[in-house]
């Protein structure tokens, strides 16, 4: 990968941070529970040594979330841009958390990328865009969380700074996007930061259930609908896909997160190695991918839908009608046939 010619050393970004900086930290646009998790865990770790530290998020973001430490801190761009703006241009330092191309966060982006601060990315996600001062990324990490952990812990040293805040938000981050601990990325490496962060104070019970016992009527009727209703599985290709109108999430009042995880459901049939999710949003249609072993559900988003994500979750969008849509991710299954049935 291309890389500017200067980037921040970690002792340099190190010496910044023994003194007092103005800091922002970032996530992608409706963060999910890493998203949110690793912004706050860092959150409450940069406040203890006394920066100056406002989590800006592109959008709103879950109810599920709004229980963790310090949320009532977060700034939400859409809701107040000029003073989000103020404070990204007059950062010194700003923390990329959870995305690598500066098109996740929206308007905000260009904010990031036009600042005088230093960028520092902590990312799990591939082929992140060079538009950062330092970065601390890998793949195989099951979480941005993770990175958190890790980065303050071996590249800071500052594991005593891990308190009961700080292990909520990056366990809840870990929970989250390793759904509980269940995917391959959730190694033994991450079981033991789990354990880790529950002597640190995590209280993985109550967190579990805060983030997914937590839904509203309205919710899990939405769920039941869509399973009963509006799920196609087509044994041809071992596929499955929800198709969700406008109207349906307007009848059941879903809100920012409410559709989280309804494309699992779908997975969850067997044979099926690939599901979609196929939402109806205001401007454009959202996709959700999910797919087992390698069959590589980001290179169709990436192809096909102008996004991207991981081999086994990603998502795109596409500015069509809900129909069409359809219809294009049911043509494209053909080319993927063989990958399909394997
Ligand atoms: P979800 O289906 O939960 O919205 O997203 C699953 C994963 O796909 C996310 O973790 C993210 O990595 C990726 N993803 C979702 N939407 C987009 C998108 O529009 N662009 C890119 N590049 N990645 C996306
Ligand atoms: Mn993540």
């Amino acid at each position: 990968m291309q890389r500017r010619k200067y980037m921040l050393t970690l002792t340099e970004l190190k010496d910044l941070l023994a003194t007092p900086q103005k800091i922002v930290i970032t996530t992608h646009h409706k963060p999910d529970g890493d998203a949110m998790g690793s912004s706050l865990g860092l959150y409450a770790y940069l406040i203890q040594k006394g920066h100056h530290v406002k989590v800006i998020s592109p959008t709103d973001y879950p109810v599920f979330l709004h229980w963790l430490p310090n949320n009532s801190d977060v700034m939400i761009f859409t809701e107040e841009q000029e003073k989000s703006a103020k404070l990204v241009n007059e950062a010194s330092l700003i923390f990329c958390l959870d995305f690598n191309t500066l098109s996740r966060i929206n308007e905000l982006g260009e904010l990031v990328r036009f600042a005088e601060a230093k960028k520092i990315m902590i990312d799990h996600h591939l082929e992140p865009e060079d538009f950062d001062d330092y970065r601390h990324w890998n793949i195989n990490a099951c979480a941005a969380a993770q990175l958190v952990y890790d980065f303050i812990i071996n590249e800071l040293n500052d594991g005593q700074f891990i308190n009961k805040d700080v292990a909520t938000c990056l366990y809840t981050g870990i929970m989250t996007d390793s759904a509980s601990f269940r995917f391959a990325s959730a190694t033994s490496e991450v079981y033991r930061i789990a354990a880790n962060l529950i002597d640190l104070g995590a209280e993985h019970d109550k967190i579990h259930q805060l983030v997914y016992d937590n839904s509203s009527e309205d919710r899990l009727r939405f769920l039941g609908y869509c399973l009963s209703n509006k799920l196609e599985v087509l044994r041809p290709f071992n596929t499955a896909i929800i198709t969700v109108t406008h109207e349906e999430l307007a009848r059941y009042n879903s809100g920012t997160g409410d559709t989280e995880g309804v494309v699992n459901y779908a997975l969850s049939i067997n044979g099926i190695r690939l599901a979609a999710l196929i939402v109806e949003r205001k401007d454009k249609v959202k996709l959700s991918l999910r797919s087992t072993g390698d069959f590589p559900a980001n290179e169709i988003c990436k192809k096909y839908f102008n996004g991207g994500g991981h081999r086994n979750a990603a998502g795109g969008a596409a500015e069509k009608p809900l129909k069409d849509v359809v219809d294009q991710f049911k043509s494209i299954l053909l080319e993927y046939k063989n990958q399909l049935l394997a």
